[in-house]
């Protein structure tokens, strides 16, 4: 008997070869497979009469095999079989590319269905390249054919994968496989008008209509996103129920400290640090995300609520994803809190520092400034990934704030929290857990920071501090790039900065552009999400291929801009390979003014202020996604001077430009994420440790009702059973859930 966990290689048929490419897509088990889900469907149920067949129609036809021969094509260099197919109305000639197997099964005389399209070559109406099923007299009933003659599933497919292999496995497993328990309560079903499981497995691969493949979908896409919501709620409950240290907030103080700023918080702003001093003030966690446009002064807010804390004695770790940005903080804090004399660190890969107020800085080996931090001689530590990493521990450590939260996993903030809980002590019922801030520059739209951040309280600051200036933003085609460098020219002779951004990932590795246009041919929409998930599983040897190839297109543009055309300014280059101290000095050169133009790769993405750089230059802006260009020309514009952003693209695409222009015409970060959200859909708001969550969850973000009713569905049975004890196979499967997604 098949049952869900039954590996694929017990089963009757299955190929080794397939098998193994099966495992590439870490396909092993019956359940694998019968979750690996079409991603679209064609419609053959219909079959023409050969006679009645139009060119660019993309039809079925029924008809015997009259003819077949195989021949080479020398200019293509490859092997063409041509046959010639009847029916009762007429004959028409089918071609295959390549597919020199196919000459023992295409014969003479046998009846085939073939589905594809119908083009017009010199010799006549030509089926291109069909998908063929051989009809046997068994095969009469549409329900028993898989390739053709019906409503055909198309799977995400890659290079010896195909979606008839994928329909010939799958087809026979759901015939025979035995009961399957729903890990959804019926209750569920019924109020959010869902298919059973049984019902929807069936459909989503091999539907009659396709309404009822659409709503296989959504329940699949309703239980991922309930499991998401569940262990969401679930950690919420937990964390209410830790300890944690309730700080005294004295208002007259920080109303002191305020004052003491060079300007005044904007209303958001101070909204923000209310409802965070709130949360401080409770025995129970915060976690808690801040949301706000880059230059709206969340480095303020997050600062002043770590002051609260250490005027209290309590340590608060701030970690930022690079670091340059670390340092500014620190040297950002340095120089609003002068007379701050209880102890303020910076440690990095590359450095380590300490601050006693009133100018007393030293520099210290890295394993002394972590000594520091263990017998609480430093209150606050600002640093990178460095400070997750086991060696630093704190003694009394009350508050983790994590800035640009969407770079970093859920996993590293656990390991993070993780540090408060010194191993040696055996009760742990006493120990106040950190509360956690984290901030993030990406507006995220609400349905789907309700799904995947769903664990943390908001706060939004959404509006910029007085007297900005709007960036001019224009999109540049290549015929106006030199008005573009003429245009620069004048600005840094006018004193100002100027920054160049070269993409991430130049596309000449033949493999990926391979797969990838293998699944962009199929559906643009899901091709996004197949293609990213795909990104991420290369091997990391792979990306860091990649990552040279983009370290030579910054080189080869340093070397264009420096040699020819810029050659009396002063240019320079950053980009990731290069050593952090390096990329420490380009940064410090940059913002002491003795670079004018800075070439580099996306990592100045976050965070960096400089006030004197003007233009955000970015080449092949079509390759970034919009919250990366929207984060891009955040760098600039955060002086007194008009500020400008010039996106460069060589596409002609229509939609390309759309997409461009939105960047000009969003009022907002949140109006500009929602569409990116509708155009590119979720994978581009997240990082790529986020990106664990199903794609299923992923699309149906766009589906608000979807993401609401699962919500409540979730609250609804926590409020009844909060252990789920009355639903076990619900709670096992969240618990495997939970696993594969890395939430936890
Ligand atoms: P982000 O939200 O992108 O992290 P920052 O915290 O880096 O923004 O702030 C950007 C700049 O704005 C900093 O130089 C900061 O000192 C300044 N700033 C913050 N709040 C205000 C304010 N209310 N008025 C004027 N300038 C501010
Ligand atoms: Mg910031």
């Amino acid at each position: 008997m098949i049952e869900l966990s039954t590996p694929l290689s017990q089963l009757k048929g299955a190929r080794v070869k397939t098998l193994e490419r099966l495992k590439k897509f870490k396909i092993e088990t019956v359940k694998d497979l019968l979750w690996h889900f079409p991603f679209r469907y064609e419609d053959f149920s219909n079959i023409s009469k050969i006679s009645d067949l139009k060119i660019g129609q993309h039809a079925t036809i029924r008809g015997e095999i009259v003819s077949v021969k195989m021949w080479k094509s020398w200019k293509k260099r490859m092997f063409i079989i041509e046959a010639l197919v009847s029916d009762d109305s007429g004959s028409i000639r089918a071609i295959w590319f390549n597919q020199r197997f196919l000459i023992t099964v295409i014969k003479k005389g046998i009846t085939v269905n073939l589905a594809g399209k119908i083009i017009e070559t010199k010799g006549g109406l030509t089926i291109s390249h069909p998908i063929h099923e051989i009809i046997t007299s068994l095969k009469k009933d549409a329900s028993e054919l898989r390739h053709t003659g019906r409503i055909v599933p198309v799977y995400p497919e890659t290079r010896g994968l195909t979606s008839k292999m994928l329909r010939f496995l799958i087809q026979p497993i759901l015939k025979s496989i035995g009961f399957l328990e729903d890990p959804l309560p019926e209750e569920i079903l019924k109020s959010s008008n869902l298919l059973d499981l049984e019902t929807s497995l069936q459909t989503i691969h091999f539907p009659e209509k396709i309404s009822e493949a659409i709503n296989a979908k959504k329940r699949f896409a309703f239980e991922d996103l309930f499991f998401l919501q569940l262990v969401n709620l679930r950690q919420r409950i937990k964390l209410s129920q830790e300890k944690a240290y309730s700080a005294e907030i004295d208002l007259e103080e920080i109303k002191e400290m305020l004052k003491k700023l060079p300007f005044e918080l904007t209303h958001s702003q101070k909204k923000s640090l209310w409802e965070i001093l709130q949360d401080l003030k409770k025995p129970h966690p915060m976690n808690r995300l801040l949301q706000g446009d880059v230059g709206s002064g969340k480095t303020i807010v997050a600062v002043l609520s770590a002051l609260v804390l250490a005027k209290d004695g309590k340590q608060i770790a701030f970690m930022a994803p690079t670091e340059v940005l670390a340092k500014q903080h620190y040297e950002t804090f340095k120089k609003f809190f002068k007379k701050f004399d209880k102890g303020v660190g910076l440690v990095t890969g590359s450095m380590a520092k300490v601050f006693y107020g009133d100018g007393l800085e030293s520099d210290f080996k890295k394993n002394e400034l972590i000594k520091k931090a263990e017998t609480n001689d430093i209150k606050i530590v600002f640093g990178t990934h460095a400070l997750i990493q086991k060696y630093v521990k704190f003694s009394d450590l009350a508050l983790v704030i994590i800035d640009e939260q969407h770079r970093f996993g859920v996993k590293q903030r656990a390991e993070l929290l993780k540090k408060s809980l010194p191993a040696d002590r055996k009760d742990k019922s006493n120990i106040n857990i950190p509360h956690l801030l984290s901030m993030s520059a990406t507006p995220i739209p609400r349905t789907l920071s309700l799904t995947v951040f769903g664990d943390l309280d908001l706060s939004i600051i959404d509006e910029l501090p007085k007297g900005r200036k709007e960036i001019i933003t224009k999109i540049v085609a290549p015929k106006d790039r030199d008005k573009a460098y003429a245009f620069i020219r004048g600005q840094v002779k006018k004193g100002r900065q100027v920054f160049v951004i070269c993409p991430r990932i130049e596309q000449t590795n033949t493999d990926l552009t391979q797969t990838n246009t293998d699944l962009t041919r199929t559906n643009t929409d899901y091709a996004q999400t197949n293609t990213d998930s795909l990104y991420n599983s290369v091997s990391s040897q792979y990306k860091s291929a990649l990552l040279w190839e983009n370290v030579k297109m910054v080189k080869e543009e340093y070397e264009k801009l420096s040699k020819n055309v810029f050659p009396d300014l002063r240019v320079a280059m950053m980009h990731g390979k290069m050593k952090a101290k390096e990329k420490n000095e380009v940064m410090k050169n940059f913002s002491g003014h003795k670079i004018d133009i800075l070439v580099s790769t996306s990592v100045i993405e976050v965070g960096v202020d400089i006030p004197n750089a003007v233009i955000m230059m970015i080449e092949d802006a079509d390759k970034f996604g919009l919250a990366q260009l929207y984060q891009f020309r955040g760098r600039v514009g955060r002086g007194e001077h008009q500020s400008f952003c010039f996106l460069l693209t060589e596409s002609g695409s229509k939609s390309t430009h759309q997409r461009l222009r939105s960047l000009i015409e969003a009022k907002s970060g949140f109006e500009l994420a929602e569409k990116d959200l509708a155009i590119r859909g979720p994978g581009e708001f997240l990082g790529e440790e986020q990106t664990g969550v199903p794609d299923l969850a992923m699309k149906a973000v766009r589906n608000p009702e979807l993401v609401k009713s699962s919500r409540q569905a979730a609250e609804e049975i926590l409020k009844i059973d909060p252990e789920l004890k009355n639903y076990p196979l619900l709670k096992t499967r969240l618990e495997i859930f939970q696993k594969d997604v890395h939430l936890e």
